[in-house]
């Protein structure tokens, strides 16, 4: 192909992938070939939809007198280009073209005309059209452009129509989606408005649910236990569902005579309804359920005590660092990493992650600490890695980034030991402190500007046994807590083996 129309088809190439609209595509393509071979003009015409006839979908240097002459029936004339080959007619005007509209041609001042197919998988689609007023034929190298710019079109006319039926699914898609965000946000209003409890009680445990974020539904669902023909003469609705345990809950006070008519109706729901899972609860009984979940009762669990919101429940804990750990298992098949906690606060993600992970792996722990309050914020390593890391893959696990300056100075540490590869995790994310940029490639929790304990993670050591991650209540906690507002980890037993405190000042040069 002459070096004049490589550029022509690149333009092409350019114009198929720049842009969906349809028309837009085909009319670049007739101008820039009808310019790059030096015709009068140039058209592409499309099969209609019963093929029995081609219509003009875009042209170049062709009056709209000819253009609108009406379409070209498909006559057996078209047999043998519909199949692949393409057709010189070198006079149309000739009687032995058998042209549709010669006089229309000869008024335009056309002699040669040049038709490619546009294949389409092995399907004819439409043809290229050149046009050109003296006879002409085409050289072998045009011929191979041509043919080039016939597969790009096509390929364009394709992309149209699969964008077409992909806005069509993605309009239903979208349809679907409002429909769901309407029925989610009508039962967020549900939710939001104050529910009519029909007993104190009820409130009380529905708080005690919302306080260790377990999703409920008050009286969702009525089931009929008695039929008198058609009509339903007994039914039995549930206090609350409990969607995450998919459980049902009935609230009961101690008084017999009403726990002995709910516990027969709860005996024909279970007969009636054997998939149900419902349990019958008396007050301290709700303790017990929620302490076997994780939970404990406000109040009653002095661990909570400070605790004035719970941002990740037992539950979703479990759920994510679930996933997280079949995706470290994906990424690390065939491979046998090193897992390096950095203590102490990891140790309950770390214990859970690793059991999510199904590629062999050992783990390793390390532990900083501040020199103490005099030392200007100097880190020191308390406890190094005791594994040989040299050419292992290094999976850094780190309960909390914040700054990112603690990662960021045992990052390089650990680079010095030249492993194959070192990648982070971390629990939480808190990228709104950022002030050291930190490749993390797994995190299961991003978490606002706000100081968290619980799960491992320590005010002052205390708070790790928490079963949640949790937000401190300011006014509530004690002294330091309070006059600090959120705690900052630099004050967090400075001088003591886990302290990360006073990072600042710490960075390896150049980091
Ligand atoms: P960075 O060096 O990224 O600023 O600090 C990371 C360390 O600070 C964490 O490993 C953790 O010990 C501590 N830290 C930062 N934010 C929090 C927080 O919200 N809660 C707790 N308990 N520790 C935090």
């Amino acid at each position: 192909m002459p070096s004049k129309l490589y550029p022509v088809l690149y333009e092409v190439a350019k114009a198929v992938n720049s842009t969906l609209v349809l028309d837009d595509v085909l009319r670049t393509i007739v101008e820039t070939t009808g310019r790059a071979v030096g015709v009068k003009g140039c058209s592409l015409l499309l099969l209609s939809p019963d093929r029995s006839e081609l219509w003009h979908a875009a042209s170049w240097g062709l009056s709209p007198d000819y253009i609108g002459k009406g379409p070209i029936r498909v006559t057996d004339h078209f047999t043998s280009l519909l199949h692949g080959q393409p057709q010189f007619v070198r006079d149309i005007t000739h009687p032995k073209a058998a042209a549709q509209y010669p006089e229309a041609a000869r008024q335009e001042g056309i002699a040669s005309v040049y038709s490619v197919p546009l294949m389409l998988r092995g399907d004819a689609v439409g043809i290229l059209r050149l046009y050109s007023a003296t006879p002409r034929r085409c050289t072998p190298h045009e011929r191979q452009f041509l043919d080039g710019v016939a597969d790009l079109a096509a390929v364009a006319i394709e992309n149209a129509r699969n964008y077409e039926a992909l806005r069509k699914d993605y309009e239903e898609a979208r349809h679907t989606l409002l429909e769901w965000y309407a029925s989610r946000s009508a039962e967020r209003q549900r939710g939001a408005r104050p529910v009519a409890f029909a007993h104190p009680s009820e409130e009380e445990f529905a708080r005690m649910l919302d306080f260790y974020r377990v999703r409920w539904q008050y009286e969702p669902r009525s089931f009929p236990l008695q039929w008198d023909g058609e009509r339903i003469v007994e039914m039995f609705t549930p206090d609350f569902y409990l969607p995450d345990h998919d459980l049902y809950i009935e609230l009961t006070t101690m008084r017999q005579r009403l726990v002995t008519q709910k516990n027969r109706k709860l005996r024909r729901l279970r007969e009636l309804y054997p998939d149900i899972t419902i349990r019958l609860l008396y007050r301290k009984d709700y303790h017990r359920l929620l302490a076997k979940y994780g939970y404990r009762p406000l109040g009653e669990d002095e661990r909570a005590a400070d605790v004035g919101r719970v941002l990740f429940s037992p539950l979703e804990l479990a759920e994510r660092i679930k996933e997280v750990g079949q995706q470290i298992s994906e990424d690390y098949a065939g491979r046998s990493p090193v897992l390096v906690g950095v203590l102490k606060g990891v140790i309950v993600f770390m214990a859970d992650l690793m059991r999510h992970i199904s590629v062999p792996l050992e783990v390793d722990f390390m532990a900083i600490s501040s020199l103490g309050p005099d030392a200007q914020g100097a880190v020191r390593i308390v406890k190094d890695v005791t594994r040989t890391i040299r050419g292992r893959d290094v999976l850094v696990v780190e309960d909390i980034v914040d700054t990112g300056m603690t990662l960021n100075y045992l990052l390089h540490h650990l680079q010095s030991f030249r492993p194959a590869s070192i990648e982070v995790c971390t629990l939480l994310d808190k990228r709104a402190r950022r002030l050291v940029p930190i490749p993390i490639k797994y995190v299961a929790f991003e978490v606002p500007d706000e100081f968290v304990v619980g799960y491992g993670l320590d005010y002052q050591e205390q708070y790790r046994h928490l079963p949640f991650i949790g937000v401190l209540r300011g006014e509530e906690a004690g002294g330091d807590v309070a006059g600090a507002g959120a705690p900052q980890p630099a004050q967090q037993g400075a001088g003591e083996p886990d302290a990360r405190s006073a990072l600042a000042g710490a960075l390896p040069q150049g980091a």
